[in-house]
């Protein structure tokens, strides 16, 4: 519970109606899209500003309470689970888009701006802002760029760490800095830009963001090629690449997932392939036309048995948020499901998708998988019930064992989501020990009394971690 006093002084900051304390409210704020994972918060405020946000963050700083930024609170690690209660700090007044530069293409944000109406805002002036996560109807901007998230675009656009030329923050200290700007170039001192993506609210608070924009692409096609064999799909991915083309999107789903899909969207999906491609290709219309081509050579070659391209684009505006809807209708199919994102290198992909099958089998557990394959982005997706304690043991395992797969052919524990709470007994894995305590240290000197986000990416110490692991 938060003392008295501080409570006032808050109030004094934002005003009395900008502070939740009663549990009925706050429980809203004790959990996010991760399974298993919840904690009450002792407050949640909403500041109207920096100068807000800078005086919480300095109040808080003073008496060591820890302050969990929560957007939409969509992640998918536990990341905005206040462990260690405090205040969760909520943007709901700050959701505007300040700016839209049409001289230096970019556009300046508030945290709380919904993902979708930046695009939006974008291309209603003709310009592309590709970053759109499968959660990007309600995910905020501050919240993607905390999490560097990616999406379906990310094979030829990058993610969000690609978009995003300067930052303002709130350090954990109270003192305001702003990094980067509205540059093509700057090397000036180390990159605080870059990180502050993807720092999961561990280092302070972001308050505003300049946005890199680009022209909007003239034309684009849509293609879904079907297979009889989950590899052969796979292993057209990786040959798509080899041949030196970069769709704009290539997702993978099994057919379990297909399935579920099209339960969900009904919108004529086959349901007799057990792995589907969707494919996507933007720009000039002879390169589109080109390469849709060649892809699609490349898809019969490698056993598609059929190839179709969307002939309108409502048909595919369709496929895409389809694909975007995955996540949401596996979730219908059992009481608790749990996604992982396990990333390999995109040569590797067949391999992955055979390792996730097989693990699966080994530990009698049901894995749908679909992902942003181009970018070796696989989404393992584990359907049960929390309450059946022995297939959530068998789950852990099966994952844990998925994660070393991963590392072993050269990828990655977490290529989108974050580690957060749920993978930081993995974090070793892939970063080693002296990586943790460089993180550590960064985190040390500049955020001393653990007070932002405590408990996420990385335990305090080495001790700490060993207890969590087990
Ligand atoms: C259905 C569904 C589909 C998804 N699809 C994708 C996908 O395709 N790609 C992908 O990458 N992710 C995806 N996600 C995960 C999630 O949506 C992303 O991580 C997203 O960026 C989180 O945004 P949010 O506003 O919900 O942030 P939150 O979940 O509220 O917060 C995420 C992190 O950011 C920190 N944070 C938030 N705001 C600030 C701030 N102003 N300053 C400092 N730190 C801050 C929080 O402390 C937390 O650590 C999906 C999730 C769901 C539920």
């Amino acid at each position: 519970m938060l003392d008295e006093d501080i409570q006032k002084r808050l109030e004094a900051i934002v005003g009395r109606e900008n502070v939740e304390t009663s549990n009925a409210s706050l429980l809203a704020y004790s959990y996010d899209s991760t399974p298993q994972f919840q904690a009450m918060p002792d407050a949640a405020v909403a500041p109207r500003n920096t100068k807000e946000v800078a005086a919480i963050v300095k109040l808080c700083n003073e008496y060591k309470i820890p302050i969990v930024p929560r957007g939409s609170g969509t992640n998918l690690c536990a990341g905005t689970t206040p462990l260690e209660g405090g205040i969760v700090l909520l943007f709901r007044h700050m959701n505007q888009i300040l700016e839209i530069d049409e001289e230096n293409l970019t556009m300046t944000v508030q945290p709380g701006v919904y993902t979708q109406d930046i695009f939006r805002a974008a291309e209603e002036v003709g310009l592309f802002y590709p970053p759109d996560p499968g959660s990007m109807h309600i995910s905020q901007i501050g919240g993607n760029i905390s999490e560097n998230s990616g999406g379906l675009r990310g094979l030829k656009y990058g993610v969000t760490r690609d978009y995003v030329l300067g930052l303002e923050i709130v350090l954990p200290n109270g003192e305001v800095i702003r990094t980067g700007g509205k540059l093509a170039k700057d090397v000036a001192g180390y990159d605080l830009t870059r990180l502050y993506v993807g720092a999961e609210g561990t280092l302070g608070v972001i308050t505003s963001a300049i946005l890199k924009l680009i022209p909007q692409p003239e034309t684009k096609k849509t293609m879904l090629a079907l297979y009889h064999d989950l590899e052969a799909a796979a292993e057209t991915v990786s040959a798509i690449i080899a041949n030196r083309i970069i769709p704009a999107t290539l997702e993978f789903l099994d057919q379990a997932t297909v399935k579920v899909v099209e339960d969900f969207a009904q919108i004529g999906l086959p349901l007799d392939a057990k792995a589907v491609l969707l494919i996507e290709q933007d720009g000039p219309e002879e390169v589109v036309e080109r390469d849709m081509e060649k892809i699609e050579q490349l898809c019969r070659d490698n056993q598609a048995f059929d190839v179709s391209v969307a002939e309108t684009l409502a048909e595919a505006e369709a496929l895409t948020e389809a694909r975007r809807s995955a996540l949401s209708a596996l979730s219908r199919l059992k009481p608790t499901t749990i996604l992982e994102d396990a990333t390999v290198p995109r040569s590797e992909i067949a391999k992955m998708v055979k390792a996730i099958n097989e693990i699966a089998k080994k530990y009698d557990i049901t894995i749908c998988t679909f992902g942003h394959a181009g970018d070796g982005n696989l989404h393992p997706t584990c359907l049960t019930d929390v309450r059946n304690k022995d297939e959530i043991a068998r789950i852990e395992d099966a994952l844990e064992e998925i994660f070393m797969k991963a590392v072993e052919l050269g990828g990655t524990i977490t290529g989108e989501h974050g580690v957060g709470v749920m993978k930081l007994p993995y974090l070793h894995l892939k970063v080693g020990e002296a990586g943790i305590e460089a993180m550590r240290n960064i985190k040390k000197a500049l955020d001393p009394n653990y007070i932002m986000n405590p408990g996420k990416m990385f335990a305090k110490s080495e001790r700490e971690r060993v207890v969590i692991s087990k």
